[in-house]
């Protein structure tokens, strides 16, 4: 079989080059990286990226300091190709990064090819995509789409230090919010490559994911009251144990989930207040987090975990209220990119899976702004994510890099 073309162009020594030079931006003693949203690390490595470009490349920063580079900054249309560049506390090497680094390496083979694209590629690099320091995720794509609020500047770091406040001392001005910083009607797609940060793909020995849509949240924080009595001096039957009616609770959500298949729901956290080995605990906090690529079957969990709470209340004599933090909808991706992506995949000879994406990215708002947007997965090996020991497969890498090309190279396949 006759090899994709960009196969030879795609240079996997400089990708890793850049990789590794983007990770010594904020290492870590664990071997991580902790580059926080609007911090001088990931300022750092937005200064890195800019002089790895090519200087017959454009380049401009929007008010919240995105960065944007194509041969044609003005032309009537692009296509939008990149990730993001900040990572939660001693992350990986890969999440946000790897993005990057692929967006450049195929816009580097596009355009140095001898057929470029009708449609001048933009590289696109966002600010604080990771909610790790201000509690927002995906502040620079959401700034650049107008979706940012007036609650997410004011949140806060762990220094009382408020977004609208980093971004000053950043040197950042951001305006009007409400406005795109983005002419959208320019853009024909967005691409972004990503690690999964799930098992999937690498317990399946697939090389690359092509991503059909985004789960979402929805988000409780939910806290039981019962009673706190003396360890020793309270019989069994007398009891009103919001920490063991909890216990029960946590084996519900992971049963009711279970049952249906499409849906995952996670209690990754408990409190049990003014706990002690000598008392029946009579308060106890903990968040649920149920996601879903659909929003029916979502309701349907929710609704059988209620329940299930409901009856271990009543018959336990304690009481559950419930706050509800977050409901976000479910974004599918674009059937016109993702036919695009699993062409040029094929084209490759990697092998691949389509599946849903588990996190939350910045492809998801594009989306959901109406603009048709694909994504790929690396497999996390072993599912790492988030985590010094965070890596990919080399081969995944280079095979991203040339289907990205393809389809930069293709707009109208
Ligand atoms: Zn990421």
């Amino acid at each position: 079989m006759e090899d994709p073309p960009y196969t030879d162009s795609v240079d996997l020594d400089r990708m890793q080059r850049r990789l590794d030079e983007i990770m010594s931006i904020g290492k870590t003693e664990e071997g991580g990286v902790t580059r926080l949203a609007y911090s001088e690390e990931e300022s750092e490595a937005f200064e890195y990226v800019r002089s790895e470009l090519d200087d017959s490349l454009e380049i401009r920063t929007d008010s919240l300091g995105n960065l944007y580079a194509s041969p044609d900054l003005d032309s009537a249309e692009t296509t939008l190709v990149g990730s993001h560049l900040d990572s939660v506390y001693n992350g990986g090497r890969l999440d946000g990064a790897l993005g990057v680094v692929v967006a450049m390496e195929a816009m580097d083979v596009v355009e140095t090819a001898e057929t470029s694209s009708a449609v001048p590629p933009t590289l696109v690099v966002f600010r604080g995509e990771e909610s790790a320091r201000f509690g927002s995720h995906t502040i620079g794509s959401r700034g650049a789409l107008g979706m940012l609020t007036v609650e997410d500047f004011s949140r806060a770091d762990q220094n009382d230090v408020p977004l609208w406040l980093a971004m000053q001392r950043d040197g950042h001005q951001p305006s009007d919010l409400s406005e795109p910083m983005l002419d959208l009607s320019r853009v024909r797609r967005f691409y972004e490559t990503h690690i999964e940060q799930g098992r999937v793909l690498d317990e399946s020995d697939n090389d690359l994911g092509i991503v059909t849509s985004i789960r979402a949240p929805v988000r409780y924080n939910v806290t039981v009251e019962g009673a706190y009595d003396h360890s020793g001096a309270t019989p069994m039957d007398l009891r009103e144990d919001a920490l063991a009616a909890a216990g029960e609770m946590i084996t519900a959500v992971e049963q009711v989930a279970s049952d249906t298949g499409a849906v995952v729901a996670t209690v990754g956290d408990i409190t049990a207040r003014d706990g002690a080995i000598n008392k029946v605990c009579g308060e106890v906090a903990f968040p649920l987090d149920i996601r879903s690529d659909e929003v029916p079957s979502r309701d349907e969990v929710e609704r059988g975990i209620l329940n299930e709470f409901s009856r271990i209340t009543d018959r336990r004599d304690v009481t559950v209220s419930k706050e509800e933090i977050d409901r976000s909808d479910p974004v599918s991706l674009s059937k016109n990119a993702i036919d695009e992506l699993t062409d040029a995949v094929s084209a490759t000879g990697a092998e691949y899976l389509q599946l849903p994406s588990g996190g939350g990215h910045d492809a998801m708002n594009f989306q959901q702004a109406g603009i048709p947007t694909g994504m790929l997965f690396v497999p996390s090996v072993r599912g790492i994510s988030h985590s010094p020991e965070e890596e990919t497969y080399p081969e995944s890498i280079r095979s991203a890099a040339i289907a990205t090309a393809h389809v930069l190279a293709n707009p109208d396949a």
